[in-house]
């Protein structure tokens, strides 16, 4: 996949919808579908051609002047033998069995990341390479499955806590996409089969602005608890009241086996709760 150079990046006005109701995106993901809503801007400006190979094209916002990516996938059915090039993906459950619900159809595509756009910004504070699934580290180009709904989420709620007077609030995510290879490999006993990770629309996170790789301690009171995590949950409900197109999972972990206490959120599009 390659980066377009900046000087062939054509100047132009990017639709406010685009930035997502964050106004942080900065990407969007297109479809290789010709006739889709998503590859009608990518083909006004690049051509036929530019929705059937996987790429970044990138654009300048006429009123910003940032840049903005439109990212067009390598298609599902490219996947061969539970593989997108040499990346080991497996296979979905909705290959194999009738899916529950059309949020569990198999991804319509692979964002192909390579080593020149792992770090591309797809929001103002996340990167493509965050949502990776940290296996094959040496395999690349790596197959990424992303919905952008969930940085939008994670920029809202990155909002909310800045609104609370936290100062540049970093949420790290521990788990974005995994893979059904991935998934079946974990060895958390909450990891299931029909995992919203499978789909791209979901992350583990904490909030960890000192970056010592465990949950900052939101409520202020000198210890990190349960309460810091309360206090997240109560932040992700304040963004899905306000935004109910973004409502989705929250599961709550404890702490347990070395690994902190931490937040599951996603964008299924049903409310789902669960946790101790
Ligand atoms: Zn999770």
């Amino acid at each position: 996949m390659q980066v377009r150079p900046v000087l062939d990046d054509p100047t132009v006005p990017v639709p406010e919808v685009l930035r997502g109701r964050s106004g942080q995106l900065r990407a969007l993901i297109v479809t290789s579908r010709l006739d889709s809503a998503t590859a009608a801007p990518v083909v006004g400006l690049f051509g036929t051609e530019a929705v059937r190979r996987p790429a970044v094209w990138m654009v300048r916002d006429s009123a910003s002047q940032q840049p903005f990516h439109f990212i067009t996938l390598r298609p599902f059915a490219e996947k061969r033998n539970g593989r997108v090039g040499a990346y080991a993906v497996g296979r979905w459950p909705g290959e194999v069995r009738l899916p529950l619900s059309d949020a569990y159809r198999p991804p319509p595509g692979f964002i192909e990341v390579t080593e020149e756009n792992v770090a591309l910004a797809v929001s103002t504070n996340f990167r493509l390479g965050d949502f990776l699934d940290r296996s094959q580290r040496d395999v690349w180009p790596k197959a990424l499955v992303l919905d952008l709904r969930l940085a939008d989420k994670l920029e809202l709620l990155r909002q909310e806590l800045e609104l609370l007077g936290h100062r540049n609030p970093t949420i790290a995510i521990l788990s974005g996409f995994r893979s059904p290879q991935a998934n079946a490999r974990g060895v958390r006993s909450a990891q299931s089969s029909e995992s919203r990770h499978l789909y791209g629309d979901a992350a583990d996170i904490i909030v960890d602005a000192d970056g010592d790789g465990q949950m900052d301690d939101l409520t202020r009171d000198g210890r990190v608890d349960e309460r810091d995590i309360l206090a997240l949950i109560r932040l992700v409900e304040l963004v899905e009241e306000k935004y109910p197109e973004l409502v989705g999972g929250i599961g709550r972990y404890r702490a347990a086996g070395g690994s902190g206490m931490f937040l599951h959120v996603d964008v299924r599009g049903t409310r789902a709760r669960w946790g101790p």
